[in-house]
């Protein structure tokens, strides 16, 4: 059970979760990171007393500096700020929820630090893996998945004795705000729509990355490095009402699933006790009031994300790094009405055809992978549809 806990990316929709999910276990706070939202991080830095925050930004770092002088609070700045307060003495637990692969450094340095790890963060999995995964190995760390899929298939995993146990997983997809549409209605959808989710409320790269079902392909990914099973043991199966977080199937066909409603505090809280269970605000289950839930193939003919995603981490090394990378550029363009929707999968296929990748690899490759996946998707968007009408 976490004593005192330092989040990382604080101001986000993990973050802002996780620091409510805290406060009711009575947790205490170290230290809190984000950006550049300097306003959200003077009022909880406030509220929940963290010895040290930080921000990346620098500007955003000096007015925050400026707004705290009254406090004993230390204001750092800069990544190097960020990583200060990952590796943090004081505190046990590390809750990991920065958008992107630009919280794999701060991750490094957690585990470096021996903090056990609450990890939301999925693009740092994606993209670094195999240093992830070795980093906390070596140092002994627990790698605590917060993404509700990934929580369900540990939750369900609870109790398994051998490895060789487990035959593969049911990892569940809403299908998000898009599904059934087809190829040409996608062309001319808007990031308005694309951010309209039918079941979850969270940051907005997220919600575009469960639009394309991109966020699918990571996740399967992540599921790939968290639980050491083979991609073609991951089976994606549509879920519209996310009831059923994701399940497990055992050698004897048996099928242990996690169930609940579609609220992320359950997975966070579930990461900052574990092995522990504790009373939660969140709605109870009633089976009877949903009557039925439904499961369904998803259409990767139409999604290519999950198998483009598929087929990056079959490949192995730095291609899951690559489609990242490109995905980040894309789904922020497509953001910025700068590329359609449709675009965001072709740009990261060309991507994953176009750059370079290495069968092991260091730190240092995984930036050169990640930045020239970007530099293909901005070199080639003009190549690409119709910016979107709004
Ligand atoms: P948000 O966009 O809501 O929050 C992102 C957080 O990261 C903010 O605190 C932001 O600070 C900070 N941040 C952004 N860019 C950087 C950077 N370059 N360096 C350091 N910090 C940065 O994202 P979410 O909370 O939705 O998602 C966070 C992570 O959790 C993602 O990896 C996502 O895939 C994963 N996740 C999210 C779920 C959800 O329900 N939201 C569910 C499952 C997984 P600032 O506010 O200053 O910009
Ligand atoms: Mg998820």
């Amino acid at each position: 059970m976490t004593k005192c806990l330092s989040i990382l990316g604080s101001t986000g929709s993990i973050g802002t979760q996780s620091l409510d999910v805290a406060e009711r276990l009575g947790m205490r706070v170290c230290c809190l990171t984000a950006h550049s939202n300097d306003r959200l991080l003077e009022e909880q830095a406030r509220k929940y007393q963290p010895h040290t925050v930080a921000l990346v930004d620098e500007a955003a770092a000096k007015r925050l500096r400026l707004a705290l002088r009254d406090t004993s609070i230390r204001v750092l700045s800069g990544m190097e700020g960020v990583c200060v307060c990952a590796a943090d003495d004081e505190a046990d637990t590390v809750l990991t929820s920065v958008v992107g692969m630009a919280g794999l450094q701060p991750t490094l340095c957690a585990i470096e630090a021996k903090k056990k790890i609450a990890l939301a963060n999925k693009e740092t999995l994606v993209a670094g893996g195999a240093l992830v995964t070795r980093k906390a190995k070596e140092n002994g760390v627990e790698l605590l998945p917060v993404d509700s899929e990934h929580s369900a298939i540990f939750q369900s995993l609870q109790g398994m004795r051998r490895k060789e146990e487990l035959k593969s997983i049911f990892l569940t997809a809403s299908g998000g705000p898009f599904f059934g549409k087809t190829k040409e209605e996608l062309r001319r959808v808007t990031v308005k729509e694309a951010l309209r989710h039918p079941n979850w409320s969270m940051g907005a790269k997220i919600t575009v990355d469960s639009a394309t079902m991109m966020n699918k392909g990571l996740e399967l990914i992540e599921a790939v490095w968290l639980f050491g099973v083979r991609p073609d043991q991951i089976e994606v199966v549509v879920h519209r009402e996310s009831v059923v977080h994701s399940a497990v199937e055992f050698v004897d066909n048996s099928v242990i699933a996690q169930l609940g409603v579609p609220d992320m505090r359950i997975p966070i809280q579930y990461a900052l006790t574990f092995p522990a269970r504790c009373p939660s605000p969140v709605k109870k289950l009633s089976l009877p009031d949903y009557g039925k839930l439904t499961f369904s193939r998803p259409d990767e003919d139409t999604f290519r994300c999950i198998a483009l995603c598929r087929g990056a981490i079959e490949r192995g090394g730095l291609y899951p790094c690559i489609a990242n990378g490109a995905n980040e550029e894309a789904n922020a363009l497509f953001r910025q009405g700068k590329i359609g929707f449709l675009d965001i999968a072709d740009l990261v296929e060309g991507a994953l055809e176009a750059v370079e990748s290495k069968e092991t690899y260091a730190l240092q490759d995984v930036f050169d992978a990640d930045a020239a996946a970007r530099a293909y998707v901005r070199a080639h968007i003009s190549k690409f549809g119709i910016p979107n009408s709004q």
